[in-house]
């Protein structure tokens, strides 16, 4: 709290990046691409890995003194919903070239992706510091944060091996760790029962 207080008085947004740490956005994308449960390769992971930490290239806007607010700022275009829609779709397009436009699998992989990086925002959306989250650019520069926010903001760079970057990990582990671990043992755990149960 004491941290993420100073970080917005003095408005110092390159030392707070307003981000869950990069570790905890592939996580969240690791825990999805799990309870997925579609066929997985290294391909499928390393793109699913990229795509939930690929919003937060914008921090680059830091060191060309980007306006705060503006929407090539920290937690703007990159972060919004048509950002996600487009990267899910040029991830597929590339990534996945044996799959034919509009089939079955190519709109689970589409919406999948669009999920995975959409989360980013989401965890970004839950954070107690940093810029909102302008989920609707570029049609409305709006920054949106929810009404509950209990994740520690985290220290960009190597900010985050510090004394507050353990806490801030800790509120990660807390608040995104334990229940995306839970709901994808569940999902696991479901899908070993389902034969079973018939
Ligand atoms: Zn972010």
């Amino acid at each position: 709290m004491w941290a993420s207080t100073v970080d917005r008085c003095a408005g110092n947004v390159a030392i707070s990046s307003g981000m869950p740490s990069v570790f905890t956005h592939a996580f969240a994308g690791f825990a999805l691409g799990k309870a997925a449960g579609m066929k997985r390769s290294v391909r499928f992971w390393l793109l699913s890995l990229l795509c939930a930490v690929v919003p937060d290239v914008d921090v680059i806007s830091f060191y060309f003194g980007t306006e705060r607010g503006s929407m090539f700022a920290h937690r703007g275009i990159t972060h919004s919903l048509t950002f996600a829609l487009l990267l899910a779709l040029l991830v597929v397009w590339l990534g996945f070239r044996e799959t034919k436009p509009f089939t079955k699998r190519w709109w689970t992989l589409s919406a999948y992706f669009f999920i995975v990086t959409a989360s980013h925002g989401l965890l970004d959306a839950l954070t107690n510091g940093g810029a909102g989250v302008a989920f609707f650019a570029p049609f409305d520069s709006t920054r949106y944060f929810f009404p509950w926010r209990p994740i520690e903001v985290s220290p960009i760079g190597l900010g985050f091996f510090s004394q507050r970057g353990m806490e801030v990990f800790w509120s990660e582990f807390v608040w995104v760790w334990i229940p995306a671990s839970v709901i994808v043992g569940l999902v696991l755990l479901y899908r070993r029962l389902r034969p079973l149960l018939k």
